[in-house]
């Protein structure tokens, strides 16, 4: 899907990496710029991790108070349980309480960093651990880069703007007090805000006089609620398979209205985990009566409608003067998903691809930025970036890709985290993490309900294991 990688490589110059530097260097040849960097979470960390390493100087504008962005786990929920309401208290985090990673802890970590089991009586040793392992782990990885100096918490960034000189205006605010917004000039901004916290809702005919609740999955957190009740939930990607199996041990009965189920997965679960859960394909509409009618004419009475049909990418506080659009879930033109070209490297964006393995992405995308910024990596003209991204989209339309999947990389993500690492001068993606990340597909496939307590991918595991060694303890203190 992702077309310009092969083509770029053989078609253009080869990139100006004129040497890698992990820490800053004491004399450097290099610039040293001042960088905003919005958000804490586990882009936002690594981005200030690497901008540091490369020289720059860096401020980390955090909302909450603490690091980890989605992985800080909340029992709270937002006042309008769809999150569709532009004036509600937003809620960061959309976890639900039971959550578990999706992926081995070995292929989900940095690079550099290690997510091991650190064997203390008050972590999650599994290897799939609950999502408090992974906050604690983002915890540490903060504390162990000195990263935290770096950071302003509870502090929203309201607004980023170019000002004259290609410098950008942030001015943010701590606490709820407009009296101390600050602006502060800087000359680059890394958006590193997350994209699941703003509910994308399934369109439903007939929903304003549907009589029961409905809910986006970003305010579902326990299944208590749903006690003895007749769910019906749209969606078929890992957050809806999780959520299902977690309603069904309470409910009366789940159904699932799926436009594409994923590889097979809920037909799994529907036919043989549990016996309250049907598969649908999508609602057609919803009645006065309470009835949900599906495509295929079968009908339930249900009390919620719940979508697990992600999310928005959302900048509140980003103008652009209209460089950089949102339309129809696509942020752009970006060139490589990161760099708007006619803002690069002033504006640049980490994390916002989807279906991959995030941190070793953000890792790369990160050595990228603060590469570019310095001007240790060239990056190719506005023109030639510009075109990069106009062949990138036609490959879209071509394949029929809708628009809302431009950031969806999927089976093109390695090569993808490759380049980047070309680019950087460093080594790409290891062997061991791109079989296992796959191992662990077929095993989600093949035994959804099991596939995070049960493999067969030992001796990949021992891979990795022998690699972590070679690593300093858990890479820190190597600011
Ligand atoms: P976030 O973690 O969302 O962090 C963004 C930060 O920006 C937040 O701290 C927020 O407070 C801050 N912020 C936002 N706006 C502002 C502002 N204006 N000013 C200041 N600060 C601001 N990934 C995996 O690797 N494995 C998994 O198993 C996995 N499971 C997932 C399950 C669910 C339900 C979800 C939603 C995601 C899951 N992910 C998983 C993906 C996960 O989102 C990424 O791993 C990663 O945490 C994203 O990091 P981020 O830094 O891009 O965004």
């Amino acid at each position: 899907m992702l077309i310009g990688y092969k083509k770029r490589l053989s078609s253009m110059p080869p990139p100006t990496i004129l040497y890698y530097l992990p820490m800053a260097p004491s004399i450097s040849l290099f610039k040293s710029r001042d960088v905003a960097v919005i958000g804490a979470g586990a882009a936002g960390l690594v981005a200030a991790r690497e901008l540091r390493r490369e020289g720059h100087k860096v401020v980390v504008f955090e909302r909450e108070r603490q690091v980890g962005g989605t992985w800080v786990y909340t029992p709270t929920v937002e006042t309008d349980p769809l999150g569709s309401d532009p004036s509600r208290h937003i809620v960061h985090s959309s976890l639900y309480a039971s959550l578990r990673t999706n992926l081995p802890r070995e292929v989900m970590g940095f690079l550099d960093y290690p997510f091991v089991s650190t064997g203390e009586p008050h972590r999650d040793p599994r290897r799939f651990p609950g999502h408090r392992e992974v906050s604690l782990y983002l915890k540490d990885f903060a504390v162990g880069f000195g990263l935290s100096e770096l950071i302003r918490f509870e502090t929203e960034v309201v607004y980023a703007g170019l000002v004259e000189d290609d410098k950008w205006r942030v001015k943010s605010r701590s606490g709820n007090d407009a009296a101390i917004d600050v602006e502060e000039i800087f000359d680059a901004v890394v958006v590193c805000n997350g994209h699941y916290t703003e509910p994308r809702l399934a369109e439903i005919p007939g929903i304003d006089a549907w009589p029961g609740k409905h809910m986006h999955s970003h305010n579902y957190r326990i299944p208590e609620p749903f006690r003895d009740q007749v769910v019906v939930l749209i969606g078929g990607a890992a957050s809806a398979v999780d959520i299902s199996m977690d309603i069904a041990q309470v409910a009366k009965a789940v159904h699932i209205a799926s436009r594409s189920v994923e590889a097979g997965i809920l037909e799994k679960l529907s036919g043989n985990a549990v016996d309250n859960m049907w598969l649908h394909p999508m609602i057609e509409s919803v009645q006065k009566d309470g009835t949900v009618i599906f495509y295929d004419g079968s009908v339930v009475l249900a009390d919620v409608i719940l979508h697990c049909t992600g999310y928005k990418y959302h900048f509140p506080f980003l103008d652009t003067s209209g460089i950089v659009t949102v339309d129809d879930n696509r942020v752009g033109p970006l060139y490589k998903h990161i760099f708007p070209p006619h803002l690069a490297p002033g504006l640049s964006f980490v994390g916002l691809l989807w279906k991959v393995l995030p941190f070793p992405m953000f890792e790369f995308q990160s050595k990228w930025i603060a590469g570019a910024l310095s001007g240790r990596i060239g990056l190719p003209s506005q023109e030639e970036m510009m075109a990069d991204v106009s062949a990138f989209y036609l490959s879209l339309e071509a394949s029929d890709t809708p628009k809302h999947y431009t950031h969806n990389l999927a089976d093109s993500q390695f090569e993808y985290d490759d380049w980047l690492a070309l680019e950087c001068g460093i080594p790409g993606v290891e062997e061991w993490r791109k079989k296992m990340y796959q191992a662990t597909a077929k095993n989600r496939k093949a035994r959804p309900d099991k596939y995070r307590d049960e493999w067969e991918d030992e001796d990949l595991m021992l891979e990795a294991q022998k690699d972590f060694a070679r690593c300093r303890p858990n890479g820190a203190g190597d600011n």
